[in-house]
């Protein structure tokens, strides 16, 4: 024999096989929707994946909820690299079961879970996995905040969905509780999904209008910083052209003329003046041994001579003149008949550039030139100058705008995610801004833990105020159908339902009420009608009973009942010792009476003869029977042979001697009876027939020997059944 109760569990926790399959499938399905997670706001999503999996929790068995979260958990675990959500889903499946089954509602299941160990037990893990993620708080609210949502998913579709697609896999009812419960659940449960998804949907909405803004205005820095880049490089390029178209021949005004223009900028650091074979003719600060050096093999002398108008070098560390980082300007130098006599080239140092550029406090900046080498940057990025660069890695956040989100990562000291925009100076050279998205996040995030706290309130508020509404709703309708449930009496009237029972309830009530009443009324009626008919029935079974037994015209005992009766006299006979007196009665010349004087004379002879008979054999156990037509026989125990012929004799006389009827003309009848009778012991025999056998001989006799007489054997402690008898008229005639 199995245990019915170890079965019960094993059935819930396999169902079927059908309900294994359907648990993989639910599983699979999960991990596709998680596939495509709702966008939140920057990098943080929600996967609505795991309502299907709470469809398993709820429906299927443990095995299955754990096969399903298994299946939808190990996909996000393989995407993140980390086994956490696969353990994390598993437990939620597990206890969430657990609860479900003990009839727990799943929303509230899944509440409990998330509230008491998914999250604390969620904090503990990203506080040992990853201890300085500055948005462990969001990270953690959010998981509960996401596994809620599927959880209100779970339960509406549970709640929409045809109960008969479950019917295969479970029979279970999705509510057993009462009308308040339902009520309340299924309004806290909308309540829940409509603030979640507002919530959601306004949040999402702020951040990315506030990140839009912020984009916006990061568009409109890089702007002003890139101008200001411009303009700090468009004077030194103006002033090294327009020098060239003027620049004497004249060595000595040359030199002249090149310390002057040097004094006009301050970020001139050197300036000099090269011939076309690319000797060094003029310097300032005047450097005489640097004078005849060649530069022709320097781009800015190569890249002018071959034709260009201008020339910006890329950065390069200063020779000669110093080690600072500078960038070479340059520009041709043309003698009076326009033709190109050399170059004029000015080294300037960048830290000037750096001061114009004016970025906001919480943004960096990136100026690489045209081999991708850092030219200025911020000093947060950390980046020396002349570093190589390689161009943005960033991952495209708008397809059409110029922003990118980019991950920082060496060379720039910082390793942060940053929103960048990339503006051409000119040259090959590119300024690139950067604005860190971990204060916009941590921005976002707090406004999302207060909206989740204002939520969390707000339903707090909503189940409690739900829950008492929907008490005041049903709580006349658990009143009124317990006072149904109740037995009724009429004295007892029925309290009224509370004050906020509908109107329809309390028509009810009182339609109900009087129903009842009505009800009772006909019941006590029946009941009564009942009584009565019983109280006839038993009267007309008595009056059957003795028309069963007694003769219809004289009342006397019939002969059916003589018949039955005559056993039981014998058996006390019997058991007593005391012989048994059977005597037969006839009418003598009854004919002549009814052909004299009619049948209904004849009638109420017979009536009177019994009367008399009664009145004579009346003790309890003297029985008086008509045998048919004008005979009757006597019964008659414990009593004497003489008294026995005593009474048979004085029967003779009482029927002789006083007319027994009148006649329709008044005149008084009289009648005769001859009796036979015989006094026997019980063991005379066992046949009645027998017994009136002797007694219908014992009448023969009587009126053989002339009617009106009494013959009667003795038969008692006689063994033959001869006996004697006793001619009871001759005696009395002779006395
Ligand atoms: P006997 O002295 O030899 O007995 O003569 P008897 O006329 O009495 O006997 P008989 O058997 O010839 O007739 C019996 C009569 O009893 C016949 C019938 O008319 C009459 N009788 C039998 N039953 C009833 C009854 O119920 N009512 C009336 N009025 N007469 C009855
Ligand atoms: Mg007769
Ligand atoms: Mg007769």
């Amino acid at each position: 024999m199995t245990d019915p109760r170890s079965g019960a569990l094993a059935a819930s926790l396999v169902k079927s096989p059908i309900s294994i399959l359907l648990a993989v499938l639910l599983g699979g399905a999960a991990a596709l929707i998680n596939a495509w997670p709702l966008p939140l706001f920057a990098s943080a999503q929600l996967m609505l994946g795991a309502a299907l999996v709470m469809l398993a929790v709820s429906r299927l068995g443990l095995v299955e909820a754990l096969l399903s979260a298994a299946v939808a958990g190990s996909v996000i675990a393989w995407q993140w690299q980390h086994p956490l959500p696969l353990l994390l889903l598993m437990l939620e499946a597990a206890v969430v079961w657990g609860l479900c089954h003990r009839g727990v509602l799943l929303l509230y299941a899944d509440a409990a879970f998330w509230l008491l160990l998914g999250m604390p037990l969620l904090y503990v893990a990203v506080m040992v996995i990853a201890p300085d993620d500055p948005s462990l708080t969001f990270v953690v609210l959010k998981q509960g905040f996401n596994g809620l949502i599927n959880a209100a998913i779970a339960s509406l579709l549970l709640l929409m969905l045809p109960s008969r697609w479950w019917r295969r896999v479970c029979t279970q009812p999705l509510f057993k509780r009462g009308f308040r419960e339902k009520i309340s659940y299924v309004t806290v449960l909308l309540l829940m999904l409509i603030s979640m998804s507002t919530m959601l949907i306004y949040s999402s909405y702020l951040i990315n209008s506030q990140q839009q803004l912020l984009l916006t205005q990061l568009q409109q820095d890089g702007n002003r910083i890139a101008d200001n880049a411009h303009r700090f490089l468009g004077r030194y390029l103006s002033l090294t052209r327009s020098a060239g178209q003027w620049l004497p021949n004249d060595l000595a005004a040359q030199q002249q003329q090149l310390q002057q223009l040097h004094q006009q900028l301050p970020q001139w650091l050197t300036m000099l003046v090269a011939d076309r074979t690319g000797n060094v003719i003029a310097t300032s600060p005047l450097r005489p041994e640097l004078l005849g050096v060649s530069v022709a093999q320097r781009d800015y002398f190569i890249e002018v001579l071959a034709g260009a108008d201008q020339y910006v070098s890329g950065a390069f560390q200063g020779q000669g003149f110093g080690d600072e980082i500078i960038v070479a300007i340059s520009a041709p130098w043309f003698d009076e008949f326009g033709q190109v006599a050399g170059i004029i080239e000015g080294s300037v140092d960048l830290q000037g550039m750096v001061e114009v550029l004016d970025p906001a406090p919480d943004q960096f900046y990136l100026i690489t030139d045209g081999q991708q080498r850092v030219v200025v940057a911020s000093e947060q990025l950390g980046l020396k100058p002349l570093t190589p660069i390689s161009a943005g890695q960033g991952q495209l956040l708008h397809p059409d705008s110029l922003v990118q989100r980019r991950q920082l990562t060496a060379p720039f000291a910082l390793a942060e995610e940053v929103y960048q925009i990339d503006y051409p100076l000119g040259h090959g050279w590119t300024l690139q801004l950067m604005q860190p998205l971990q204060p916009i996040m941590a921005q976002a995030q707090q406004q999302f833990i207060i909206g989740l706290g204002i939520l969390a309130l707000g339903l707090l508020v909503a189940v409690a105020v739900t829950r008492r509404l929907c008490g005041l709703l049903t709580s006349p309708l658990e009143q009124l159908a317990r006072q149904m449930a109740l037995p009724y009496h009429p004295e007892q009237s029925q309290r009224p339902l509370n004050s906020y029972a509908a109107k329809e309830l309390q028509l009810l009530q009182s339609e109900l009420t009087s129903q009842r009443r009505n009800l009772y009324a006909y019941q006590q009626q029946l009941e009564q009608q009942v009584a009565a008919r019983t109280k006839e029935l038993s009267e007309a079974n008595a009056q059957l009973k003795k028309l069963a037994m007694r003769d219809g015209l004289t009342e006397a005992f019939n002969r059916r009942y003589f018949d039955i009766s005559f056993e039981s006299y014998r058996q006390h006979s019997m058991r007593s010792g005391q012989p048994l007196l059977l005597a037969m009665v006839d009418i003598d010349h009854f004919k002549s009476v009814n052909d004299c004087f009619g049948h209904l004379v004849g009638d109420d002879c017979l009536r009177t003869l019994v009367q008399r008979m009664n009145q004579l054999f009346s003790r309890e156990n003297d029985l008086v029977a008509r045998y048919g037509g004008e005979e009757f026989v006597l019964l008659v125990p414990y009593v004497g042979f003489e008294a026995a012929q005593q009474m048979l004799e004085r029967l003779r006389l009482l029927v002789a001697e006083k007319p027994i009827a009148v006649s329709e003309q008044g005149q008084p009848i009289s009648i005769t009876i001859s009796i036979g009778a015989v006094y026997a012991d019980a063991r005379f025999s066992k046949r009645q027939a027998r017994w009136l056998q002797r007694a219908d001989k014992a009448l023969y006799e009587a009126k053989q020997a002339g009617r009106n007489r009494v013959r009667l054997y003795n038969l008692a402690n006689h063994d033959n059944d001869v006996g004697s008898h006793m001619d009871s008229q001759a005696q009395l005639h002779s006395s």
